[in-house]
């Protein structure tokens, strides 16, 4: 374990220190011990290592950046398997990645300056097509509105689907 402690005076740096202290039978003292001896509960032992320091594994790492498991308590420590973990900087980074990869398929499968041949539309597509159209579009069809405009009528989103109920 790696411990990275910074508290704001040496109190709260030993509270910590003896909070984080292994031997080889595990964590040397009880929460409890610790608090008693500085007078304190053992809400307030926790907090102030919750606070004041920061545990890091030796063991386990970021499959992506190699980054350490970062344990949040003792019982995280003890109970922790965190094999093919990513740390929140990397899931992020890989949701942001995912996000952009799925608006730039979006963009790339609408070609805005095409118009739409009724020759290639499939059977399903066209289906769509109509239900969308008697759903949101203006009386001369001149725009689409959006479908969140006519969420407060039941009976439109019914329209919306295609199911026996579309007239
Ligand atoms: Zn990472």
């Amino acid at each position: 374990m790696q411990l990275d402690i910074f508290g704001s005076n040496e109190r709260e740096n030993e509270i910590c220190r003896l909070y984080w202290e292994t031997d080889s039978d595990g964590f040397k003292w009880n929460v409890s011990q610790i608090a008693k001896e500085f007078g304190i509960s053992s809400y307030e032992v926790q907090k102030t290592a919750k606070n004041n320091s920061k545990a890091y594994s030796d063991e386990h790492f970021c499959q992506h950046c190699d980054a350490p498991y970062l344990y949040s308590n003792r019982q995280n420590y003890i109970s922790a398997r965190p094999y093919k973990w990513v740390c929140d900087d990397c899931e992020s980074e890989m949701q942001n990645r995912s996000d952009e990869m799925k608006i730039s398929a979006i963009k790339k499968s609408i070609d805005i300056n095409s118009k739409i041949s009724l020759d290639i539309l499939s059977a399903r597509d066209a289906v769509f097509l109509l239900t969308l159209l008697r759903h949101s579009a203006s009386e001369d069809l001149s725009c689409l509105n959006e479908l969140s405009l006519n969420i407060s009528d039941p009976r439109r989103l019914q329209k919306l689907s295609a199911t026996r109920l579309l007239d």
